[in-house]
């Protein structure tokens, strides 16, 4: 990297010399590099220097990722759902955010795990108790679009320290409604990150 910095563009024949080493011996350091965008390589040119550093190099290829590359699907209920109702649907499709939404599928509300712990605790039989009565509504819900980048969606979830958003893309609706079409949750970006770590 110092000999390219220095005096790219340089060829691998020139380099080797620098180094005393076979051309052949450099050739997989040469071929890491370029691959992980450190050094460019013009044919008939020689290599040179990107002028990135390794984290924009790692950053860039977080950024290349959008929600619609690793969002889930949506677990939705009506708001006339009953709270018991939530905990068995959170239970069954082995999530820990629902999305509470109108007919066609508009956002209405979010119920995380600790909305209905809460409400199991008091003296209301959430046998009858809808969901609407404990849910965080419209428009205090943090939303994601399916062109967002997957690393500013993980961003929304750090920085208001929930669990989940919904994926969401503008209804055909005047009043601005919101139509659910997936989830982004912590799960979708530990999945990613681990994905990440794993390539070569
Ligand atoms: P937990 O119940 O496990 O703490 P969260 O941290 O996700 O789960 O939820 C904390 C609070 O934030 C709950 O009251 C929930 O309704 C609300 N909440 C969850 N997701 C969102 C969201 N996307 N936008 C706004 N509020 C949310």
């Amino acid at each position: 990297m110092g000999i390219v910095k220095a005096e790219g563009p340089i060829t691998s024949e020139q380099i080797a010399e620098r180094l005393k080493l076979a051309r052949a011996t450099l050739r997989p350091d040469l071929a890491i590099l370029t691959m992980a965008g450190l050094l460019e390589a013009r044919p008939r040119v020689g290599y040179y220097y990107s002028g990135k550093s390794l984290g924009e190099v790692v950053a860039s290829k977080i950024r290349r990722f959008k929600v619609r590359d690793i969002q889930s699907r949506p677990v939705v209920v009506g708001d006339q759902l009953s709270v018991y109702d939530a905990i068995i649907t959170m239970f069954l499709e082995d999530v820990g955010t629902i999305f509470v939404v109108r007919e066609k599928g508009l956002l209405e509300g979010v119920i995380s795990r600790k909305d209905l712990l809460k409400v199991a605790l008091g003296a209301q039989d959430i046998r009858v108790l809808p969901v609407s009565v404990v849910m965080t509504r419209m428009p205090k819900i943090i939303t994601t679009s399916p062109d967002e980048l997957a690393w500013e969606a993980a961003r929304k979830l750090v920085v208001h320290e929930i669990d989940a958003l919904p994926v969401v893309e503008p209804a055909d609706d005047p009043a601005g409604a919101l139509q659910v079409v997936g989830r982004f949750s912590k799960t979708n970006a530990t999945r990613l990150f681990v994905e990440i770590g794993e390539r070569r």
